[in-house]
Order: C-alpha cells, then structure tokens, then sequence
C-alpha cells in the first residue's frame, strides 16, 4: 500500500451524527484511489420466507455504526489506519426478479472484489450470500464458509423456488463453492422440519456447533473446534443476525429464542484474528422490528470486529 489510508472523518470536527452515513464514517469508494476492504450494502429482501424488511438494513447499520471509533483494544489493532477501507455504497438489486437480482449481485461483487481487495457485505436477506460466494469463489477456489445463524440454510426450495434466504449455502455447496471438510454452522437452534434436515447438512459439507453447546461445552471450546476446523482454509465469514438471541437482535426476519449473546459472538470472531478470512457478510437486518437501533448496533460491532479481524498485524517491536 502506498499511500496513508484515509479513516473516518475527524469526530472532533463535525460531529459523528452529522452528514451523510457511511460505514463507520469512512470515505466513499470514489474518495479514495485504492481500497484494500470495501463495504457495501445490498439492500435486498425478496428471498424472505417470514418477516420482510432486510432490503432496510445497510441503511440502518450504517447509521448505527456512526459511534464506532478507530481503535479496536481488544484486537489491539486500528483496522482504518492500517489498511484502507472505503464505502461503495449499495449495490442495486431488483426486488421483483431473484434471478435477475442474484445476477446484479454477483456481478457488482466481481468488479468491487477485483484484484487483492475484499468484501465486507451489509444485506439484505441471506439470498445474497450464494452471488457473493460466487463471486469470492472465482479468485479463490472453495472456501471454508463459517456460517453464522439459527438456521441452517441449506434447505432445498420453499414454494418450488431454488434461490431464496433459506437455500443460499445448498446451492453454493452444490455448484462447488464450499470447502466440504471445512465449512461449519455456529448457533443452530430452533425447531427442524425433521432429522432429514440434519443428515441433508452433513453430506453438503457443514458441521454443527449448536447453541445448546455454549452451555454445555462452554465459549472456550467453542472456539477451540471452530479453530480446528477450519484450519488454515479461505474462510467466508456470513453472520446471520438472527444467531444473536432476539433479545440482543430483536429486529431480523426469522427470530428464534435461546440465541448467542452479543458478547458471545464478538468473542468467537476476535479469535478469528489469524484466520485467512476472504469476504464476510452481516444480513437480516430489519429494522421495522428493531428498537432503539438494538440490532444494529449489535450489527455494526459484529462488522467492525470482522474489519479488525481481517486486519494485518503490525510487528510494533520494530517501531
Ligand atoms: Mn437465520
Ligand atoms: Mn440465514
């Protein structure tokens, strides 16, 4: 890199609650001559099976995620000085046509991701992960998806439709995008339609850490199978916020009890720091059922944590 990154605009100049909301405050994408992390939103909701309302959330986290400041100290690491991260803003995709839309995904994800930068996508409902897979797949082969969520989204269709919120990673495991010895689903809970759901799971490739276990088996290992699991694969980041208990993520599509604490998973992504991560999504945001903008600021940290995560680390003994 070589120029300085430019970071967010000065909070001790204009107030952070002033202007126009980018991520974080960051500059726009056309601020800056290179980016090594863009974020952009994808403000699109039609593969919804329940509550509709996502296509609202990259609105409504960046207007959260306004407060978040340029020092991480429990990553130690200062993701907007270190490397340069910009805002491209959303990507249009058309609500009346998932096809049409999952096309428009894929592309403007391609040509953002182009060359050495990465991801970080703000949905939208979970459709969106199958074109960003899609497009990540192209420069990196399978990767290791590290899923987050209640569900687990490899169902096959809902009303004959193959490309909705519940399907995305089926169809990414059958097209060959996923590392099938690799990938993983944190925070399964919730009633199934049967056991088959289960056993379908298992043979796409993913393996389960259930939210029953953060009690059972505890956070640190967790953490630890995750780690071994992973091993040092590409990992795809995708953060369903519904894998937050609907008391820390109250305004999402499909909401189910007995959820990770906010707390819990900014843990397990902190961990995350020497993990080759490629690309990331946070999606199922809606904000019509949010309150006091609770799931967005538990959206907004989620994202920053990921950002600090994908962070190279500085050898400060040579300073
Ligand atoms: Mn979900
Ligand atoms: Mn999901």
């Amino acid at each position: 890199m070589s120029t300085t990154p430019i970071g967010p605009s000065d909070a001790s100049v204009s107030p952070r609650y002033a202007g126009i909301a980018t991520f974080a405050r960051l500059p726009r994408l056309e601020d800056v001559d290179h980016a090594d992390i863009v974020v952009v939103g994808v403000p699109f909701d039609s593969g919804v099976s329940y509550r509709p309302g996502a296509r609202f959330g990259p609105a409504h986290v960046r207007e959260a995620s306004r407060l978040l400041r340029p020092y991480n100290p429990a990553q130690d690491v200062e993701p907007f000085s270190t490397q340069q991260i910009a805002d491209a803003g959303d990507i249009a995709a058309n609500p009346f046509d998932i096809a049409e839309a999952v096309k428009q995904i894929e592309e403007a994800a391609t040509h953002l991701g182009a060359g050495d930068t990465r991801l970080l996508t703000i949905g939208g409902d979970h459709t969106i992960a199958l074109p960003l897979l899609r497009a990540v797949t192209k420069k990196t082969g399978p990767v290791a998806v590290l899923h987050f969520d209640a569900h687990l989204d490899t169902w096959d269709t809902y009303f004959g439709a193959p490309v909705t919120h519940g399907t995305p990673f089926r169809r990414a495991s059958e097209e060959g995008l996923i590392d099938l010895e690799a990938s993983l689903h944190i925070g399964i809970r919730g009633p199934l339609y049967s056991q088959q759901d289960l056993t379908d799971d298992a043979r796409l490739g993913f393996a389960v850490i259930a939210a029953h276990e953060f009690e059972t088996a505890g956070l640190a290992k967790v953490i630890e199978r995750m780690l071994a699991r992973l091993g040092d694969r590409p990992v795809y980041v995708s953060v369903d916020i519904d894998v937050l208990d609907p008391a820390y993520a109250p305004g999402t599509g499909t909401p189910e009890a007995g959820g990770l604490t906010s707390r819990e998973i900014l843990a397990i992504i902190r961990a995350l720091r020497g993990v080759k991560i490629v690309g990331a999504d946070v999606v199922e945001v809606a904000p019509a059922y949010d309150h006091a903008q609770i799931t967005a600021v538990a959206a907004s940290h989620v994202a920053y944590e990921i950002l600090s995560a994908m962070t190279p680390r500085l050898d400060r003994t040579g300073i």
